[in-house]
């Protein structure tokens, strides 16, 4: 799949759930969470006829989100299945990593059963090292928890573990060094993330965003001039970096100041309620559930694929005093 724009589409990000154990400010309206009835989700089976779908159009990489993906009941019988859906080949998931660590049977945990269900690179969010900031930003005081899950996940030996840390003037900024050093300990790849205005509690301000420029010098302070790893990509829009002296690789995603964001962007979303997103910053949004539950072909779904990928924008709206209509929790981030 191709846009207008010469992207080549390759990559789907399928949110299972709207539901979350934590309440990141930058993530969640800060009002009541109303949680989407079940019917309005998903379900498993469906989403798999989209991923095959999506695969059968050139889709190789799933990445699986939420919402925090590992609070949606059978999810590691639902994952054990992505890999069998033939042409994809990548598959990664996004968490909070506050329930990896989890005994899920006697003697195996969540990260463990998560493996052995295909899953190959993990995504885990860390903007702290301090228990008490950590309860603060995530209003859950599940910090050691996390600190399980990222051991319980380095002890199965994914192909890839990474940590995300979301940049937060006068939260986090003490936070990068040790981040750093938390990181490479353990040998994981790090990875800054400028705030995006996807939550109506921390609307970027000058008082709270923090750009990866920023970051980059505060790091260098420290450690000295960063080496460009050009070479070394993910499947995102991170560009990385060495530490100087160490083997340690970080990475930043600067979406709101890099303005060569989404050049490459190979991406597209579907939420947990059945929309395909073509961009994560941008209003844009197409109900494929309906279709699909009005008993459409795969032949017609595949066209609305086509018919979304089409739409998909030149870049993203997020410069352009976005005002967010979804909550990054209600899209998958
Ligand atoms: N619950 C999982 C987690 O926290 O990793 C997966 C879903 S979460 C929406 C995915 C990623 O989006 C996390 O790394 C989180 O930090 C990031 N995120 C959420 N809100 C954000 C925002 N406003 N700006 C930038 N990143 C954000
Ligand atoms: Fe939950 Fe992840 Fe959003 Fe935090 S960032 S509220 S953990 S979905």
């Amino acid at each position: 799949m191709q846009d207008r724009y010469g992207h080549r589409i390759s990559y789907l990000r399928v949110s299972i759930t709207d539901r979350c154990n934590e309440r990141c400010t930058y993530c969640m309206p800060q009002e009541l969470q109303e949680w989407l009835p079940r019917e309005e989700i998903l379900t498993f089976e469906e989403t798999l006829r989209l991923i095959r779908i999506a695969a059968e159009l050139g889709v190789s990489k799933v990445r699986v989100t939420g919402g925090e993906p590992l609070t949606r009941r059978d999810v590691v019988h639902f994952i054990a299945q992505i890999p069998t859906i033939s042409g994809i080949k990548n598959l990664g998931l996004s968490t909070n990593g506050t329930l990896l660590a989890r005994q899920i049977t006697s003697g195996k945990t969540m990260a463990t059963a998560l493996r052995e269900a295909g899953v190959q690179s993990v995504n885990i969010s860390l903007d702290t090292l301090d228990r008490d900031v950590y309860s603060r930003i995530t209003g859950r005081d599940f910090h050691a928890q996390v600190l399980e899950g990222i051991d319980a996940a380095i002890a199965v030996g994914f192909d890839q573990i990474k940590l995300n840390t979301v940049l937060m003037r006068g939260r986090n900024e003490n936070q990068l060094i040790p981040l750093i050093e938390f990181a490479a300990s353990r040998n994981l790849i790090l990875r800054f993330i400028e705030m995006m205005p996807v939550s109506t509690t921390d609307v970027l301000s000058e008082n709270n965003f923090m750009s990866i420029l920023e970051a980059k010098r505060l790091i260098e302070s420290v450690y000295g001039s960063l080496i460009p790893e050009t070479e070394f990509r993910t499947n995102g829009p991170a560009t990385y970096y060495q530490i100087p002296g160490c083997k340690q690789r970080i990475g930043f995603i600067g979406a709101m100041t890099n303005l060569h964001f989404c050049e490459n962007c190979n991406k597209l979303r579907l939420t947990c309620d059945g929309k395909l997103r073509p961009c994560l910053g941008s209003y844009l949004e197409f109900d494929i559930m309906k279709p699909l539950r009005a008993g459409a072909s795969d032949e017609e779904l595949k066209q609305f694929f086509l018919d979304v990928v089409d739409r998909k924008p030149e870049q993203h709206d997020f410069r352009d005093n976005y005002q967010p209509n979804r909550k990054m929790i209600a899209i998958g981030g």
